[in-house]
């Protein structure tokens, strides 16, 4: 498989070079030059097998030039035993229809474990190939940061720098990622918001000389092979529920960078039968605005209950631009020109109907995404922290629309464990969720991170000095 850049001017590559390209030079997004096609009977053969080989089978299309067959299939047994569910993204069942798919049950209690211990594996493996090092600069707004640090905290090729925003991550959150002690791993506070975290490491990937001297690569949704790993939960849980040509599936996800849905998008692609996906958002409503009113255009971010998702640009949304415009480099460069230009883009009636056609959007605000841990937890007894909620928010609000038939299944998507907000958990159900074992011991541990300002040149001074790659 080759990948081509969303923007049609940087180099074709092959899956290691994207994966540790993170960004393409031409400042797109990298996706693979076509769809791999699952058909229904391998995706129903999925509901027998263990989640490492349904990874395989899902992801092997996808690498199978760059990698052997048998050295995957050990990084995937690795990645996936890590998480102490033996179905990794096991099932809950809300309503007769109703569903949840729990990601949320790997070593850092968040669905970004998922793709980062893969990552963290495919990344090293292709470093020991070419016998090179590479630092990694990430933005995180709270979970990104604590899983990628997880997973790469002491390899040996990799520095890994993450960038938050000050006094705006949960302090379970902030401790996942401060309390490491391996020296491969620097936290920076950003005086600012997520937007201006990511915005940052954006401009470090666009200066190509520094790009090149500390040898980058991203952990961000950016990165191709965080997608392509989070396609995997999509077939599981489908097969799980008997999915057929006649029975598709509606998934609510809670959505920030698109990441994750667009994941699904893919996994439609490859041949799923998804009858619709629903883009959940907080009050940081881009994509739901977007999707409504046919422009895209950020407002002020807000901070709310659900921080992961505090994002208004949505970086890969310009993933779905391009397959919405026919797979239009053109288009989609002018579309960003215009974002770079006037801090919009509008879409054309034939990339929004076939949008609209496929995707619902639901702003579910704070007052209820509290509302709904409440309701929750008096029906049905289950503590869903505050993403989760607006996913499960806005599979109610489908539900009531009628967008889907009452026989289509309605799987949302669980992305954190409701310990990582114990604020927001306690304001809505009166209790406090309590922090699990295996992260208890961090909450005593020394911190270790920097404060700099919002500033690019500060910035990349910081990761010159302390990466071993330059
Ligand atoms: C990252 C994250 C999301 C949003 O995922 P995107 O891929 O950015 O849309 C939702 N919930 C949680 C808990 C997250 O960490």
């Amino acid at each position: 498989m080759k990948y081509v850049s969303t923007r049609g001017d940087a180099p074709v590559l092959g899956f290691n070079d994207v994966l540790l390209a993170g960004l393409a030079r031409d400042g797109g997004l990298y996706v693979p030059e076509s769809w791999p096609q699952l058909s229904i009977e391998t995706i129903q053969g999925f509901a027998k097998m263990p989640y490492a080989d349904v990874a395989f089978e899902v992801m092997w299309p996808f690498v199978r030039e760059d990698l052997d067959e048998v050295s995957f299939r050990e990084m995937l047994k690795q990645a996936y035993d890590s998480f102490d569910h033996h179905a990794v993204a096991p099932l809950v069942q809300l309503d007769h229809n109703d569903w949840l798919v729990e990601l949320f049950h790997g070593p850092t209690l968040a669905f970004k474990d998922v793709a980062m211990q893969i990552l963290s594996r495919l990344m090293d493996n292709a470093l020991a190939k070419e016998n090179r090092r590479a630092t990694i600069v990430g933005a995180t707004s709270g979970d990104t940061g604590g899983a990628a640090i997880e997973a790469f905290r002491g390899r040996d090729a990799i520095d890994i720098f993450i960038l938050h925003p000050h006094g705006r991550v949960s302090d379970v959150q902030r401790k996942q990622m401060t309390t490491p002690t391996e020296s491969n791993v620097f936290n920076i506070a950003i005086e600012g918001t997520f937007d201006d975290c990511q915005a940052l490491v954006k401009g470090l990937f666009n200066d190509l000389d520094f790009r090149d001297e500390i040898k980058l690569a991203g952990v961000n949704s950016i990165n191709w092979a965080r997608i392509l790993a989070q396609v995997v939960y999509y077939f599981t849980a489908s097969a799980a529920l008997g999915v057929t040509m006649d029975r598709k599936m509606a998934f609510s996800v809670p959505t920030g960078n698109f990441g994750d849905i667009f994941a699904g998008f893919v996994a439609h692609k490859m041949g799923l039968p998804i009858e619709r996906l629903v883009i959940a958002t907080n009050v940081n409503d881009i994509l739901a605005r977007t999707l409504h009113e046919g422009t895209y255009q950020p407002q002020g971010v807000v901070a709310t209950a659900s921080p992961s998702m505090d994002i208004q640009v949505s970086s890969n949304f310009e993933r779905l631009l391009f397959e919405l415009s026919g797979r239009d480099a053109g288009r989609v460069k002018q579309l960003m020109a215009d974002f770079a230009d006037k801090g919009s883009f509008s879409l054309s009636a034939t990339e929004l109907e076939p949008m609209r056609a496929f995707f619902s959007a639901y702003k579910i605000d704070e007052q209820a995404t509290e509302q709904t841990i409440r309701n929750l937890y008096k029906s049905n007894g289950y503590v869903a922290d505050p993403h989760s909620a607006v996913g499960i928010g806005a599979a109610i609000r489908l539900r009531v629309d009628r967008k889907i038939a009452d026989d289509v299944p309605l799987l949302t998507l669980a992305t954190a464990h409701p310990a990582k907000f114990p604020d927001a958990v306690k304001k809505a159900i009166g209790q406090d969720p309590g922090i699990p074992e295996k992260i208890r011991h961090q909450q005593d541990m020394e911190e270790r991170f920097v404060v700099l300002a919002n500033d690019l040149g500060k910035l990349s001074d910081y990761v010159r000095t302390h990466s071993r790659a330059v």
